[in-house]
């Protein structure tokens, strides 16, 4: 078969550097671990990548479904002496493999998922009449968010607190699952739609810890800064007349697009002592240590049990901690969580019901 490397060929450097490593970060993947299976693990991936680049494989129906093992958490860049970009080598193969064409029962399952996505992304951006306005400061839930209603009090409270108009924008995609699944084209159209749509806006606050870390890394002009949800809530507080602590013992997890990706660890845990009156209790595996909850990667679609067993993973470490609730950095993470009968809440619905009282 002849394929077209167009991605994936100008990063053998990191591919031949993983091939000459003895594995340093395989206990620190999650799939691999999980499945007990080294060819899911960032050095198995990257060695079977290698093969490709250096011609001696070739980017078939196997290769590509091992690169949908990936959740994207970044567990083995955080263990690599040489940090190696592997999610990123990742998500260029998941490229090739869409432009080659090479279809699975796992990349058709993905394909199926989007196009619905598409669809229903679509006709809500549609309907969604209104573009930033000048200086206006704008909370992006996230497409993946059904709740964002809940979230609608904040708008005035901060307006107030601010001075400036802000806009609690919701069903607007980033198109960060585009490019996870190697859409490239359709992710492009998704990204420059919101950044037209933003660029009159003085700030972006990324309230998914994917769309931040997404946005952060790809969003370019005309998209106003990226902010992220705990660093923008930890300015605000800041300055605002705000009610008594609540006294409670919540628990943290970091997110890994947030937390091990952008260093985001003390903001998070500042504003919920700023809520609680003390700081979180950590749980045994935290910060760069942080467990993914299985549902980031697209992997819920490719290996669903994989994924679940991830999750009952963490809600085991939040149950072990003894806290009556935990505050996770998504809404994927919440509802991954809430299946496994964990009380899970992100930092916005914490502040609405601290803020505004429960809905
Ligand atoms: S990512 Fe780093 S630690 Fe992991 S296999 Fe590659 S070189 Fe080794
Ligand atoms: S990003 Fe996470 S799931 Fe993917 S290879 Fe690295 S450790 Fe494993």
């Amino acid at each position: 078969m002849s394929v077209n490397l167009q991605v994936i060929s100008t990063l053998q450097d990191r591919t031949q550097t993983c091939s000459y490593c003895p594995k340093l970060c395989r206990p620190a993947c999650p799939v691999a671990t999980v499945e007990g299976n080294d060819a899911h693990s960032a050095w198995g991936l990257m060695n079977a990548l290698d093969d490709v680049t250096m011609g001696r494989a070739e980017m078939d129906a196997t290769l590509t479904d091992a690169v949908y093992a990936c959740t994207g958490c970044g567990a083995c860049r955080a263990h690599c002496e040489l940090d190696i970009d592997v999610v990123g080598t990742v998500l260029s193969a998941r490229a090739d493999a869409r432009r080659n064409s090479v279809s699975t029962d796992k990349t058709q399952a993905v394909r199926e998922s989007l196009a619905k996505r598409s669809a229903r992304v679509s006709r809500r951006e549609h309907n969604v009449g209104r573009v930033a306005r000048a200086g206006e400061v704008v909370l992006l839930v996230g497409c993946s968010d059904r709740s964002g209603a809940s979230l609608r009090s904040l708008e005035p409270l901060l307006s107030k607190w601010l001075g400036v108009s802000v806009w609690l924008a919701e069903d607007l995609c980033c198109g960060m699952p585009w490019r996870e699944a190697g859409e490239l084209q359709e992710s492009s159209q998704h990204l420059a739609a919101l950044a037209e749509r933003m660029k009159d806006a003085s700030e972006l606050v990324a309230l998914d810890a994917g769309c931040t870390g997404f946005l952060k890394t790809e969003a370019r002009d005309p998209m106003p800064r990226v902010v992220s949800s705990a660093v923008f809530w930890e300015r605000v507080l800041a300055r605002a007349e705000l009610p008594d602590f609540t006294g409670e013992s919540l628990a943290i997890h970091d997110s890994c697009r947030t937390g091990r990706a952008l260093g985001i660890f003390a903001e998070p845990r500042n504003v919920i002592a700023k809520i609680t009156g003390r700081s979180p209790i950590e749980l045994r595996a935290s910060k760069r240590e942080s467990l993914c909850s299985g549902g980031g990667g697209l992997l819920p679609l490719t290996y669903p049990n994989t994924a679940d067993a991830m999750t009952r993973e963490l809600a085991g470490l939040v149950r072990e901690s003894g806290a009556s609730r935990v505050v996770v950095g998504c809404s994927t993470t919440q509802a991954r969580l809430t299946r496994e009968g964990i009380k899970a809440m992100t930092l916005e619905r914490l502040l609405v019901e601290w803020l505004v009282g429960p809905a």
